[in-house]
C-alpha cells in the first residue's frame, strides 16, 4: 500500500501572508518531519514576484460586482518561477485552494503521498482569476463553507499528507488505523486514565469493562464492532 510514498517530499506554499505558517509548521509532528529530513516546507511570498513598486496582486473585477480579485499575471509568474525549481521533480502537483473545488477526503491525501513536490496555491480576496486554472492541476476545497484565505486550507492539506509518510507519525502503524483509513469506518472509542471520571454532578463515567479485561482477542473484536457501529 505504500509502495509508491515519496522519499523527497517538498511542500511548495505561494500565500501574500507567509507569517501565517511560522506557528503551525514549527511544532509537535509537522516540526519534526522537517527537522529528520522527512519532508520539506517551502513558503514562497506572492508579492516576491509582482514588478510594481506597490508589490500589487490584486486587482478589481470585470463586470463589476464586490472586492478584488487575485491577478493571473503574478501568479503564473511564481509557478513558473517554482516549476524551474522542482524541474527534476519525479512527480509534482499543482493545487489550487477554492471553495468551489473538489473536497478533500482521506483516499486524496494517501494518493498524494507519492508526489515529491506539492505547490498549493493561497487566494484571498473574492478569489483568484478564473484562468489560473489552465496552470493548476486540482481545485481543492476542504468542505463546503467559506474562508478568508487558502492558507487554513494548505495547513489541513499538508498535515493530512505529511502524516501518512512513514515514520512521520512516531507509531508507524497509527495512520493505518485511523478514521477514514478504510471508507466509511471510524475509529473505535478511545479511553484513558482515570478509570471512573466523575463530573461536578457527582455522573459517573466508566471505562468498559472489555477494555481492562485483558484479553487482547475479545478486545480486537469489540473495537471492530463500534467501528461498525459508528457508522450506523
Ligand atoms: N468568493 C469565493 C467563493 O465564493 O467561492 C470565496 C473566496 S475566499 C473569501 C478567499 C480564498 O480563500 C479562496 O480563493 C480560497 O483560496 C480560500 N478558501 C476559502 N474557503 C475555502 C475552502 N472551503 N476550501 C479551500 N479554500 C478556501
Amino acid at each position: 500500500m505504500w509502495l509508491f510514498v515519496s522519499t523527497k517530499m517538498t511542500f511548495h506554499i505561494i500565500t501574500i501572508f507567509p507569517e501565517i505558517f511560522n506557528s503551525y509548521f514549527n511544532e509537535s509532528i509537522i516540526k519534526r518531519a522537517q527537522e529528520s529530513g522527512k519532508i520539506k516546507i517551502k513558503i514562497h511570498n506572492l508579492r516576491d514576484y509582482t514588478k510594481d513598486k506597490h508589490k500589487t496582486v490584486d486587482d478589481t473585477p470585470y463586470g463589476g460586482g464586490a472586492g478584488m480579485v487575485m491577478k493571473v499575471d503574478v501568479l503564473y509568474k511564481a509557478l513558473r518561477a517554482l516549476r524551474q525549481q522542482t524541474a527534476d521533480s519525479r512527480q509534482q502537483k499543482i493545487i489550487l485552494l477554492s471553495a468551489k473545488g473538489k473536497t478533500w477526503n482521506q483516499p486524496m491525501a494517501k494518493e498524494y503521498t507519492k508526489y515529491d513536490d506539492i505547490i498549493l496555491i493561497c487566494g484571498r480576496y473574492e478569489g483568484v482569476d478564473e484562468r489560473i486554472l489552465n496552470f493548476v492541476d486540482e481545485e481543492i476545497s476542504i468542505g463546503d463553507y467559506v474562508l478568508t484565505g487558502g492558507e487554513i486550507p494548505a495547513m489541513a492539506i499538508v498535515d493530512s499528507i505529511a502524516r501518512l509518510i512513514p515514520g512521520v507519525v512516531g507509531n508507524e502503524m497509527s495512520p493505518l488505523d485511523e478514521s477514514h483509513t478504510e471508507s466509511g469506518v471510524l475509529e473505535y472509542p478511545q479511553y484513558t486514565r482515570p478509570e471512573i471520571f466523575i463530573d461536578e454532578k457527582g455522573e459517573k463515567y466508566s471505562v468498559p469493562d472489555i477494555l481492562k479485561s485483558g484479553n487482547h482477542a475479545e478486545i480486537k473484536k469489540w473495537r471492530e464492532k463500534q467501528k461498525r457501529k459508528r457508522l450506523n
